[in-house]
């Protein structure tokens, strides 16, 4: 059991406020990912929870004990950062049975555990091996056997693919999945790509500006983004006022872009609504068209789909499809953009 409780976490650098009220439930086992861009927080609220760092205010309890009041070295974490630091002088085998070796484990239980872990890190027959000899991918594959070999209650991982290119990032992101799940370990990975969050999260923690946005399984904060920042900063999206007529019509800077059904249809006055590309229509220009009329500003092949930006005066618009079905407009032509508004989300807050 490995229950992390957050509860209103303050961190001030200075005059400078680095974390604001920072509350979390992080369940046993949980694979929780900490979001956001540069400078939001996301390592200083993983700092604290490995003790590198003391909350200036905020209570944070580890299965009710209260982990503020133990040491950094003596509190069971696991640590795997970005820029890693594997000790030189040892070899891949001592490396990973370091943490064991300072905790008094017997020379031959350690190293039996080093092989085991090496094996499940998918690095057996390198024991030996020193650590200049290994790839960047393998170097990261060694410090994470090294922060598992401890058994820690808590498994923190700091932008720990960042540095790798991005077929490795992707096979090490599902191998550290897996193994995660097989081990229950309760995890917090930090990361600021919304692609790696999304695909292994349990949970993602939306920090901005030292703030949690939102937290929510990765469909929840993609699907029903709870603020603006949260659904301009999960994927690309489509997002503008709308005005919603007691008749049920919706409009766009008094253009009528449709009719509001489904959970729309309660709706009245100005609502900030969310649209994804892939739920957006363009269509050819006709003297009969009477919706909102947008120019093709920018149109990009991504191997299976073609996206397509437009512009409607000062706004802008976002349009995706399958490669194949796409119609083609080129830049500088016009089109007449519909929204699927059945697929629409009306942003709370
Ligand atoms: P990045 O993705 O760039 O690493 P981050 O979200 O992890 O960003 P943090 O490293 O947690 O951000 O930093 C949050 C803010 O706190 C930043 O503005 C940073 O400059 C500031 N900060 C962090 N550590 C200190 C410190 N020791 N002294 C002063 N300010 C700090």
């Amino acid at each position: 059991m490995a229950h992390l409780s957050l509860t209103n976490i303050e961190k001030t650098f200075g005059t400078f406020q680095a974390l604001k009220d920072v509350n979390l439930e992080i369940k046993s086992g949980e694979f929780i990912c900490l979001l956001g861009g540069s400078g939001c927080g996301k390592t200083t609220l993983l700092r604290i929870v490995a003790g590198l760092e003391t909350q200036t205010s905020g209570e944070m309890l580890l299965d009710g004990s209260d982990l503020s009041k133990v040491n950094c070295h003596e509190r069971n974490v696991g640590m795997v950062f970005q820029s890693l630091a594997l000790f030189p002088h040892l070899n891949v085998g001592q490396n990973i049975a370091y943490g064991l070796e300072v905790r008094g484990v017997p020379k031959a239980e350690r190293t039996a555990k080093a092989m085991e872990l090496l094996d499940v890190v998918g690095l057996s027959g390198l024991y030996e091996r020193p650590t200049s000899a290994l790839s960047g991918g393998q170097r990261q594959r060694v410090a994470i056997a090294r922060a598992l070999a401890i058994k820690p209650e808590l498994f923190l991982m700091d932008e720990p693919f960042s540095a790798l290119d991005a077929g490795l990032r992707e096979h090490l992101q599902i191998e550290v999945k897996k193994l995660q799940r097989k081990l229950g370990v309760t995890t917090i990975f930090v990361t600021h790509d919304q692609n790696e969050a999304m695909s292994i999260a349990d949970r993602i923690v939306i920090l901005n500006e030292g703030r949690v946005e939102q937290a929510g399984t990765p469909t929840e904060v993609y699907a029903q983004p709870q603020t603006r920042f949260v659904a301009d900063f999960m994927g690309t999206n489509n997002i503008f006022t709308a005005t919603f007529s007691q008749a049920g019509e919706v409009s766009l800077d008094n253009t009528p872009i449709g009719a509001a059904t489904g959970d729309l249809a309660e709706l009245n006055g100005n609502h900030l609504i969310a649209v994804r590309p892939e739920y957006l229509e363009l269509e050819t220009v006709t003297p009969a068209t009477k919706g909102l009329v947008g120019t093709v500003d920018f149109v990009r092949l991504l191997g299976a789909s073609i996206e397509t930006e437009l512009s409607v005066g000062a706004r802008k618009f976002v349009h995706t499809m399958v490669s194949d079905r796409a119609p083609k407009f080129a830049v500088g032509d016009q089109a007449e953009i519909h929204f699927d508004l059945n697929h629409a989300w009306v942003i709370p807050s």
